[in-house]
């Protein structure tokens, strides 16, 4: 059994999360190959490391001095270094390093400096090997990962060391030179990581007990998902759910790696499943049918009638979608009557042509009316345990009747697995609710 476990900034933000970390890590020997991220903020006003070192970037830019903001960055580890007595001298690191960097540095070497010195405590202090991932995680020049070269690199690496720490967030160029992913790319790297090396899950330890069914701003302290598949994470994430994104765990999916969200902070706590597929189900999730809600509100719907359209509705729809289309404005549903339809998309795209939009549209030669609604919310309930289950929009409909929420437009689509309602944006919050206490318990 072999787990890559990786951990964010806020679980290494100072030495007492460190030590969590090194309790985590030596609980379970499968624990092996570790990917750390640069320390990240202990209380909200307080600074990440990677931001630190941007901001020294940005001084070295306008040929300001940037020793203040380095102490900044010396203290934290140091402190980290000191509190967890480890012996590794990292404030002569972080000096030697600083002292070769001038306007020729690039960036991407400084600000994944963080990753490099957090990854050199944690080896020292879990007693791994620190393997620098500029040794292993290979980048093409067109800034793609270099997958055959980098796989053969880390194998080689963990087969010398067996245990190790490595930085996430950066790798190199084949000239040496060091190159980033996105921001919060250290989920990234960990992916990559455990599917080069065949791991059975890819642990990414955070300061959440994994994905909540519902956003903890509308409901408080909302259940955790247990188990999702990547197809409801995406239409979650899609319409506004904070969870990881798939595309930066597209590696282990690929791989048919399950992942494992756990929190650094309630380690007890299993957290939340990521897989393509479950062969069985839960009785749990069998009883509650859905997996989460989520929604996002500013959306406005066009409402299009014509009066015994019949069969000219298909080339009257195209009409109307060539005039979305040359406005650049992305449709979201396409609800449809029998003399009409609606026409559903976010109302940022027509801030200020709204009139122009709409003049277009009545001139199509074929409308009777055309009518604009504003201040629309989307929600979507999302469930693979909804698919060909008779009574789930039923309950769905019933919750929202009983609680005099207008619902103004209905979709679900083949596939089954989200049905997406639409509520007026004063509604959104209570929908939200109301939806959240009718299946969640
Ligand atoms: N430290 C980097 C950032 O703050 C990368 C990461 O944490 O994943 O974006």
């Amino acid at each position: 059994m072999l787990k890559v476990v990786k951990f964010g900034g806020s679980s290494l933000a100072d030495s007492s999360q460190f030590a969590k970390v090194k309790e985590i890590v030596k609980y379970d020997k499968a624990r092996e190959v570790v990917v750390v991220s640069a320390p990240g903020k202990r209380q909200s006003d307080d600074n990440k490391i990677t931001d630190l070192l941007y901001l020294i970037h940005a001084h070295i830019k306008y040929g300001v001095s940037f020793d203040t903001v380095l102490s900044m960055i010396t203290d934290r580890f140091t402190e980290i270094q000191k509190e967890c007595g480890l012996k590794t001298d990292i404030a002569s690191v972080i000096s030697d390093t600083f002292s070769k960097v001038d306007r020729n540095t690039s960036v991407d070497f400084i600000v994944s400096r963080g990753e490099c010195f957090s990854a050199m405590l944690m080896a020292e202090y879990l007693g791994y090997e620190f393997v620098d991932a500029a040794d292993w995680l290979c980048f093409d020049y067109d800034g793609k990962v270099n997958a055959e070269a980098s796989e053969a690199k880390l194998r080689e690496l963990k087969g010398i060391y067996g245990r190790i720490v490595t930085p996430g967030f950066y790798g190199t160029f084949p000239s040496g030179e060091v190159h980033v992913f996105p921001r919060g790319g250290s989920d990234i790297t960990g992916a990559l990581a455990a599917a080069y090396l065949g791991a059975d899950v890819y642990e990414n330890w955070t300061d959440v007990s994994g994905i909540l069914m519902v956003d903890p701003r509308i409901v408080r302290n909302p259940k955790t998902i247990a188990r999702v598949t990547y197809d409801e994470l995406r239409e979650l994430s899609y319409m506004g759910a904070s969870v990881l994104h798939e595309d930066t765990v597209f590696p282990v999916r690929r791989a048919d790696i399950p992942v494992n969200i756990r929190n650094t902070n309630d380690p007890d706590d299993p957290g939340t499943i990521i897989r393509e597929h479950f062969d069985d189900e839960l009785a749990e999730e069998n009883e509650r049918f859905i997996t989460g809600i989520a929604g996002k509100r500013n959306f406005s719907i066009i409402n299009i009638y014509k009066s015994r359209i019949g069969e000219a509705k298909i080339g009257l729809l195209r009409q109307v979608l060539e005039v979305f289309d040359r406005y650049g404005i992305p449709v979201e549903q396409i609800p449809s009557g029998v003399d009409s339809f609606s026409v559903v998309f976010p109302s940022e795209n027509i801030k200020t042509r709204k009139h122009d939009l709409m003049h277009e549209l009545e001139a199509l030669e074929d409308i009777d009316s055309c009518e604009l609604t504003e201040g629309i919310s989307l929600i979507a309930i999302v469930g693979r345990q909804m698919a060909y289950r008779s009574g789930i929009s039923g309950k769905i409909f019933r919750a929202l009747g009983d609680n005099k929420v207008n619902i103004r437009t209905i979709e679900q689509g083949a596939d089954e697995i989200n049905i997406m309602i639409g509520v007026y944006n004063e509604d959104f919050d209570r929908a939200v609710r109301v939806l959240y206490e009718s299946f969640a318990r």
